[in-house]
């Protein structure tokens, strides 16, 4: 990139990150002069509240390093002046935080000790000072606070963010590691659902896997080896096989403790390399510069809304590129996610499509592209 596009793309995340501020400024205005012309008087507190929520999966979801029916979760509710901002923490095992753990930090957690939930930068802060890691209970925190404060000024999240829904781009869907009957039955009831499909690979049989997905669509494929290649020249030769299959990027090919063998992958790719779980907050950034060409952003990693803008900023200053995921969550935070599409190259946003037992109706997936809802907030109506 040269000096002038450098330049010119900093000032474009600058500014979509400082509307923010002044947005908030005049909402805070306007509800604090709604109130004050109220019979109620004095706004109430915040308060937090939360419950342990089990996710069902629809189908056993398998990975290179495992496989699991449900996905435990703790749903986040924080409530101001007649509102209910809703978040969650999605809390899939190979992330090591517990349900148990969660709740122990969410009840370190004082809300009431400020007077408005306007105040997201001292009230983010502080929650990430409460306790080291934890970082689903804090993106739950986070999303609940970026949906009431999006309700309290009656406008949609994306909004209060400066940015267009109608560049939210197509989401992905994965097709889990299964039988060849499974994927091929799988992959033909999404096909025309979905303008990408992501597969799994990074273990014995994934060629067969891509094989058999390709005797049923031509769609474009995404593959994720979830880090379960260890030879580095074995990998990059599977690349350039899948690049002739039709794949367009490739996520995590190897473990994240051998950064030099994935930097050497990616001088070498003939596909886009991206970092997941490689890359968990802001502060992992620079240590992966020119070993990745893009980071895969996770709200449950990056402890919510405001660090992932964060992130987005910092690597397209750097010149990667950008993808949104998640876990399998409710469309509480996967509405939450989808809201920061716009910025992003690419999205992989299908969590809550893969539950059995979703609380609520957010982002929807219209002609394979995340749509969102035109109501305030995260725009959520519960089931
Ligand atoms: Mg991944």
């Amino acid at each position: 990139m040269n000096r002038r596009d450098f330049l010119k793309r900093g000032a474009l995340y600058g500014s979509a990150a400082m509307l923010a501020p002044e947005f908030l400024m005049s909402c805070a205005r306007r509800s604090e002069s709604q109130r004050s012309a109220s019979q109620t008087g004095a706004a109430g507190k915040m308060k937090l509240s939360f419950f342990e929520y089990e996710l069902k999966l629809r189908h056993v979801f398998t990975v290179a390093t495992y496989s699991r029916t449900t996905t435990p979760d703790v749903q986040v509710r924080i409530e101001y002046d007649g509102f209910v901002g809703h978040g969650e923490a999605s809390l899939p095992p190979y992330l090591g935080y517990t349900v148990q753990g969660t709740m122990d930090f969410l009840r370190k957690v004082d809300l009431s000790q400020f007077s408005s939930p306007f105040l997201m930068e001292d009230i983010l802060d502080y929650v990430d000072s409460v306790a080291p890691g934890e970082t689903p209970a804090k993106a739950a925190i986070d999303i609940a606070l970026h949906d009431l404060v999006g309700q309290l000024c009656g406008r949609p999240l994306y909004e209060l963010l400066g940015l267009d829904p109608t560049k939210a781009p197509s989401t992905s869907f994965t097709i889990g590691i299964d039988t060849p009957e499974v994927v091929r039955r799988k992959t033909l009831e999404c096909a025309d659902k979905f303008n990408v499909l992501k597969v799994k690979v990074g273990y014995d049989g994934d060629e067969q896997m891509i094989r058999t997905i390709r005797e049923v669509t031509d769609l474009p494929l995404v593959v994720d080896a979830n880090q379960g290649w260890t030879d580095r020249r074995k990998a990059l030769d599977k690349i350039f096989w899948l690049k002739e299959q039709g794949v367009r990027m490739i996520e995590q090919p190897m473990p994240k403790t051998q950064l030099d063998d994935i930097a050497w992958i990616t001088q070498h790719s003939p596909l886009p390399v991206y970092a997941d779980e490689s890359v968990q907050r802001l502060r992992d950034l620079p240590s992966l510069r020119g070993a990745f060409h893009g980071i895969n952003i996770k709200l449950m990693k990056s402890t919510g809304i405001r660090e992932a803008m964060r992130m987005i900023g910092y690597a397209r200053a750097e010149g990667m590129r950008v993808m949104l995921g998640c876990m399998t969550e409710t469309s509480a935070a996967v509405t939450a996610a989808a809201s920061l599409s716009p910025l992003a190259d690419f999205a992989d946003l299908d969590g809550n499509l893969l539950i059995a037992n979703d609380i609520f109706e957010g982002v929807t997936v219209v002609d394979g592209r995340l749509t969102l809802p035109v109501r305030p907030g995260l725009g959520l109506i519960e089931n």
